[in-house]
């Protein structure tokens, strides 16, 4: 599909989103409760300014007292004033011996990064809030325990040129920069995030689009990294461009955590670009519901008022979402921001993950938390991303009983059996 059959297929129309934004309808007012959504959809219409939570405000003027309201806001002073050191940390929070003593020897790929609005979510005082264990390095994770890996699913041997990877027959992953705004202790791409042995250049793009053209039967790219929404809006569109003018190319993904830990970067300019490129689709990156706040409940409204379709994806980690009660929340909270829960994934065994990892029944115990005793929407996919490049394997609970010629014995969400015939 060419850009031309792209639009009449989606309705788009050169002329672009904003001029003719001003003649849709007036919207429905949210249903989401104020303290998610402190902005009306016609304060959002008319430009009013990004949200700041209470919180994220106190934090500013403690601990970045220079920052106006409207430099915290611009995703460019988030991104320069990036907490990225023991001095940094320490700055605003109390660091345990173990997390002290773990950043102090930190060297190599996944540096720490945490931008300033993400750390005002971390807790001053308590190293085992969940948001703070996912971001600031602990002494396990020098620890290399069984069956774990630098590069567990496999992704550079099915690597066909560099930066593509090219494991199911219609789809590839198109690793477009090693940069995040914000890394994540637990990540499956720690040994290329944040200045690993790859590097990204716009040769490299090059080379990768080829190969797309070269291969018509690819018909669907998702753009990862690293976090695609931490290039620039010119260079993203120059790559989204290329890309959907590519004929057998039928839509587009982006994998991001940006709309969580740099909600700002998610501006009007942004969402007018990408808004061009449709269909789009976008899986969002969430751990904990603590991060469901009106900073990002804005970013995802403005993602969705774009007309990108919104998933989440979710790493099982232990001690920060493995109970039913949070993901629960987190499940919840998301349908509010018309994010579509998508996948639950079991940890990968990266090399310095034990800390993170739960047994895999703890999964099945979550999604049989959720299927029946919530909205069938709030349930994602467990899946376990096979170790060695065999792709997304999903597991589900066991709800069959026993099974005759003519007859399935079931269990329901609730425990009571029932019987289906089947001859
Ligand atoms: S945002 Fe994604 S790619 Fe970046 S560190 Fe976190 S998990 Fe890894």
């Amino acid at each position: 599909m060419d850009n031309e059959q792209r639009r009449a297929f989606t309705g788009q129309h050169e002329s672009g989103a904003a001029e003719t934004e001003a003649a849709e309808p007036p919207e429905p007012p949210s249903r989401l409760p104020p303290r998610l959504f402190p902005l009306t959809v016609k304060e959002r219409e008319r430009g009013a300014t990004f949200p700041q939570s209470e919180r994220s405000r106190a934090f500013r003027r403690r601990f970045f007292p220079e920052a106006t309201a409207a430099l915290w806001n611009d995703w460019r002073w988030q991104l320069q004033h990036r907490i990225r050191d023991l001095a940094g940390l320490a700055r605003v929070i109390r660091l345990s011996a173990d997390e002290r003593a773990a950043v102090a020897r930190h060297t190599g790929p996944l540096p720490i990064g945490i931008t300033p609005y993400y750390a005002s979510l971390l807790s001053e005082t308590d190293p085992d809030q969940p948001l703070r264990r996912t971001h600031i390095p602990v002494e396990g994770e020098y620890l290399r325990d069984f069956g774990e890996s630098d590069d567990p699913l496999g992704e550079d041997h099915d690597s066909a040129v560099p930066g593509l990877v090219h494991r199911y027959p219609d789809r590839v992953l198109f690793l477009a920069t090693g940069f995040c705004s914000t890394y994540c202790r637990y990540c499956t791409r720690s040994r290329m995030v944040g200045g690993g042995e790859y590097t990204f250049s716009h040769a490299q793009w090059e080379r990768a689009i080829d190969y797309i053209r070269q291969h018509t039967e690819v018909r669907d790219v998702l753009l990862s990294g690293g976090d695609p929404l931490t290039i620039s809006t010119e260079k993203l569109e120059w790559l989204l461009a290329r890309l959907c003018a590519i004929r057998h190319v039928e839509f587009l993904r982006i994998g991001t955590k940006v709309p969580v830990v740099l909600p700002q970067r998610v501006t009007r300019d942004l969402t007018r670009m990408l808004r061009r490129y449709h269909p789009l689709w976008m899986s969002l990156h969430f751990t904990h519901p603590e991060e469901l706040t009106p900073e990002v409940a804005e970013s995802t409204a403005r993602l969705a008022d774009a007309g990108i379709p919104l998933g989440s994806q979710t790493v099982l980690l232990k001690g920060i979402n493995d109970s039913v009660p949070v993901m629960r929340a987190l499940m919840h909270g998301l349908l509010k921001l018309r994010v579509k829960p998508y996948y639950l994934y079991q940890c990968d065994p990266i090399t310095g993950s034990a800390h993170f990892r739960t047994p895999v029944a703890k999964g099945l115990e979550i999604i049989e938390g959720l299927r029946g005793h919530t909205t069938g929407y709030a349930v994602p996919h467990f899946v376990i991303d096979a170790p060695g490049g065999g792709g997304k394997i999903p597991l589900v609970p066991d709800y069959v009983v026993s099974r005759t010629e003519d007859t399935w014995t079931l269990r329901n969400y609730a425990g009571e059996t029932y019987r289906y015939p089947d001859r």
